[in-house]
């Protein structure tokens, strides 16, 4: 099997912001697997402050090649992907782009997708939330009433009090479209944050994402024992490992490829995350339609989905998953669903 990475760079359709930074563009890697006449696709979406990048996905890619290269048998990833994913620490960008490829390699070597591999019925999609960044009130005003499609806003969250309930404030005087917070860490001290949820509780928001530093795990615990709202683990779940410590100080986690190392593994922590009883969220970084797609394929399994990367971006070179009426619509295309544009 042969394995082709090129970097390609995501541009946004607004500067984006969230509470540690903002930017215009968002590195990525396109991968490609080829074996017996049929071709995967895979995609790495790398925002910098994670720590990949396009050099260190060629040089993974460069990595696992000679793997793939010698591969016997495609189809069985359970044996390739652990094997790919030893070949060294870290990079779950590069890993991902790599099996969300294998994936789309082999459903359409089984002339399926992957939904239908999982047993999933693809109506029980669920609606996908749109993310609004931090700006200003005529920005945010004019974002919310571009975004009456979608079911759920979502609002980065998480600088000071004042701005924070300036921004619920400006999206409640254009809709009342239910909210979805996302504090990105923002929140440093827990009777802070909890005045916080307590007001928005009040205001149509249906959970918090990460209210607090992911090294502040006690202070979380504390107030999940408090909040009005569930509360959903991102920065302090990243892969399987870390969905169990999860459970004891959140009510759910949210999924994202490019942080767990793709389907294989993200299959798996909602299985786990189920059996503990915690909510499931999956989540995107900004993608093109090959990563939203592969996502996609999960979401029937999930209870909130915010795969609304694709539609953030002006240079999608894919056409996959889209989104009609706010819901999350699967096409009917084995492997990943996906055709380059
Ligand atoms: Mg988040």
């Amino acid at each position: 099997m042969l394995l082709r990475s090129s970097p390609y760079t995501l541009e946004l359709r607004h500067a984006f912001g969230i509470a540690s930074n903002t930017r215009t563009t968002t590195p990525a890697t396109l991968v490609e697997v080829e074996h017996d006449g049929v071709i995967g696709y895979g995609e790495a979406a790398m925002p910098p402050y994670l720590g990949e990048s396009q050099a260190s996905a060629a040089a993974f890619c460069a990595q696992a090649a000679p793997l793939l290269a010698a591969c016997a048998d495609p189809v069985q990833l359970e044996e390739i992907l652990p094997a790919i994913d030893a070949l060294a620490p870290g990079n779950p960008s590069a890993k991902a782009a790599i099996d969300i490829a294998l994936h789309d390699w082999v459903g359409k070597k089984l002339g399926a997708p992957w939904y239908r591999i999982w047993g999933l019925d693809p109506q029980k999609a669920p609606v996908t939330s749109f993310t609004l960044g931090i700006d200003t009130p005529e920005v945010v005003r004019q974002k919310t009433r571009e975004a009456s499609i979608y079911k759920i806003i979502k609002v980065k969250l998480g600088r000071s009090a004042e701005s924070d309930r300036e921004m619920i404030e400006t999206i409640r005087s254009v809709t009342e479209t239910p909210i979805t917070v996302d504090a990105n860490q923002g929140w440093k001290n827990r009777d802070d944050a909890l005045r916080m949820i307590e007001w928005l509780a009040g205001r149509g928001v249906v959970f918090i994402e990460q209210p607090m530093p992911k090294e502040q795990l006690d202070d979380t615990a504390w107030l999940r024992s408090h909040s009005p709202l569930p509360l959903i683990a991102d920065e302090n779940c990243q892969r399987l490992a870390d969905v169990q410590r999860c459970a004891g100080a959140f009510h759910g986690i949210n999924i994202k490829l490019m942080k767990c190392t793709g389907l294989r593994e993200a299959h798996k922590m909602i299985l786990l995350a189920r059996a503990l009883g915690l909510k499931v969220m999956l989540g995107c970084m900004t993608e093109t339609s090959c990563a939203i797609s592969a996502a996609a394929q999960l979401s029937p399994l999930v209870d909130w989905a915010d795969l609304d990367g694709a539609v953030l971006i002006k240079n999608d070179c894919f056409d996959g998953t889209t989104i009609v009426d706010g819901k999350l619509t699967l096409p009917d295309r084995p492997g990943i669903g996906v055709v380059k544009r």
